[in-house]
Parts: structure tokens; sequence; C-alpha cells
């Protein structure tokens, strides 16, 4: 692969798993030093950071295991990756977490937690990286947003206003270093197919009394026009785009990759 990112460095929150596992891995393979973060299984993480390391050309790769849900464990994150790696010249917000509920009877707790992991810690993360790249006059930040950062479903009070507050930002921050060689950006994806998001379909299948096809194509993507997840590596490669050579005057974007949803 191309070693477009040779020479950069990278922090990618929630990369122990799914997408943002998908872009450290990407990163790692173009050039980058990445530090991943997020929770699982020890012999999970392990795992991770053997193959990520490997396409760094060391043992393993570093990680925080840092909670985002707290503040000041996103800034000593940042400040860990600065140190491991020797700066942070881009940024990824990708860990997220869902909850599923009529708004009056939605749970505080999950309310909370949504908020401050899915939006508040891209904001802590950002505020601490910045400096950093406005001191060495290069930087790239990539929200990993969602299809419901620019609409809504039902169910998902936490989810929807978190991801349409992280677009915001992104807005916000796009404007403030606009003029440097800085940039911020959201990815919109629909769904993609991660383990979790793929474990919906049987019980869906069941609940329903339809085929596993048709309660993908019928419940689970009944808005994604393609009848189709999104890949992992489709995400990964956009945001591979949004922070190697030629992604300098996109700034401020929310990239939908949602195969057609937000056409319709
Ligand atoms: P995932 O569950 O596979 O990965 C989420 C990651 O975030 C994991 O590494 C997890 O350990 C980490 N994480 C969760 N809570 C954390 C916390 N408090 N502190 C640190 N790390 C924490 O999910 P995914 O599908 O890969 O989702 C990644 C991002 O993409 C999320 O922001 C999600 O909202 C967004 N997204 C996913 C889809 C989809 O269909 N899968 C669609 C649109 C947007």
């Amino acid at each position: 692969m191309e070693q477009s990112l040779a020479g950069r460095t990278a922090l990618i929150t929630g990369s122990t798993s799914g997408i943002g596992h998908g872009i450290a891995l990407l990163y790692a393979q173009a050039g980058a030093k990445v530090m991943l973060n997020g929770f699982g299984k020890p012999e999970e993480i392990a795992r991770a950071r053997a193959e990520i390391g490997a396409a760094m050309g060391v043992a393993e790769a570093p990680y925080s295991a840092a909670d985002l849900s707290k503040p000041e464990a996103v800034r000593q994150m940042v400040k860990d990756a600065e140190a491991a790696l020797g700066s942070v010249d881009i940024l990824v917000n990708n860990a997220g977490i869902q909850f599923v509920a009529p708004v009056d009877e939605f749970p505080d707790d999950k309310f909370d937690a949504i908020i401050a992991i899915n939006f508040a810690s891209n904001f802590h993360a950002i505020k601490a990286a910045l400096p950093g790249m406005k001191a060495r006059n290069w930087g790239r930040i990539v929200n990993i947003a969602s299809a419901h950062g620019l609409v809504a479903s039902p169910q998902k009070v936490a989810y929807v206003s978190a991801k349409h507050a992280v677009v915001g930002m992104t807005k916000t921050v796009a404007l403030e270093v606009a003029k440097l060689p800085i940039t911020c950006n959201a990815i919109c994806p629909g769904f993609v197919r991660t383990p979790l998001a793929e474990a919906q379909v049987g019980p869906l299948a069941k609940a329903h009394n339809v085929s596993e096809q048709a309660a993908l194509e019928d419940l689970l993507l009944e808005k994604q026009p393609s009848k189709r997840w999104i890949e992992v590596d489709e995400v990964a490669r956009m945001a591979l785009y949004l922070v190697g050579p030629g992604s300098g005057g996109v700034n401020g974007a929310a990239l939908s990759i949602d195969g057609g949803w937000l056409a319709a």
C-alpha cells in the first residue's frame, strides 16, 4: 500500500473493534504511527495491538485504556499519545455507544453516557490535541458521526442528539482553523457491518418471523437504499482520504457514506 501517511502520528479512539480498528489498521498500513484506545477483553486488545503493531513494524501498537466518559481521562489520553508517538498529527474521534428507547422511557444514565462518550469526549480530545497541531502547523481531525448526525430515527434520542452535535462542532472547529493547514471533518456512515450490528439480524428475523435476508433488507436496512451493509474498510478509506495528501481543501464537511440514505 502507498505510504501516504509516512511520518504522521494518529490517535484513534474506540479502535479496539469495529470501525476504529479498521481505521487504525489502514492508517498503520499507510505508514502512520498510531495509538489505540477502547475497551475489550485483554486478549482482544492484545490481538489488536499486535496486529496493528505489525503493520507499524513494532511488537505492539501503543494503547490507552482511557474511559472517554471522563473528561480528565480524555485529556490524559491525548498527553499519553503525545508522549508515546511524539505528537498527535491526526485525531480520529470514533468511540461510541448506542441505546434505544422511547424518549419518555429513556434512562437518564444512558442519555448522559451517550452524550459524554459520543459527543463531549470529541470536544475534550480536540481541545487537548489542537494546541500541538497549531504548534506544528499541521493537523487533521476526523469525527465519526453517523447518518443520524444529519437525520433522525425514533427511539434514538440521545444518539441522534449527540451525533447532530458532533456535526455542529465539526463545522465550528473547521471555521476556527480554516486559515491553518488543519482540517476538521465528519464522516456520516449508514449501517456498517460490525459484529455488534450484524448480531442484530438474527433476533430481528426471529421477532418478526421472517428470513434473515428479509430482516436485513426490510427491517435493519430499511432506510439504506443500497440494501447492503457499508463495510468497515469503506469507512476507513474515506477516513484515510481525509488525512492524506490532497485533503487540505476539505474542511467542515459531513461526508455521507450510507448507500444513498440521505438522498431519499
Ligand atoms: P464498536 O462497538 O465496534 O466500537 C466502539 C468502540 O468504542 C470500541 O472500541 C469500544 O471499546 C469503544 N468505547 C465504547 N465506550 C468507550 C468509552 N467509554 N471509552 C473508550 N472507548 C469506548 O462500534 P462501531 O460500530 O465500530 O462504532 C464506531 C463509531 O461509528 C461510533 O461512534 C458509532 O456511533 C459510529 N457509527 C457506527 C455505525 C454502524 O453501523 N456500525 C454507523 C454509523 C456510525
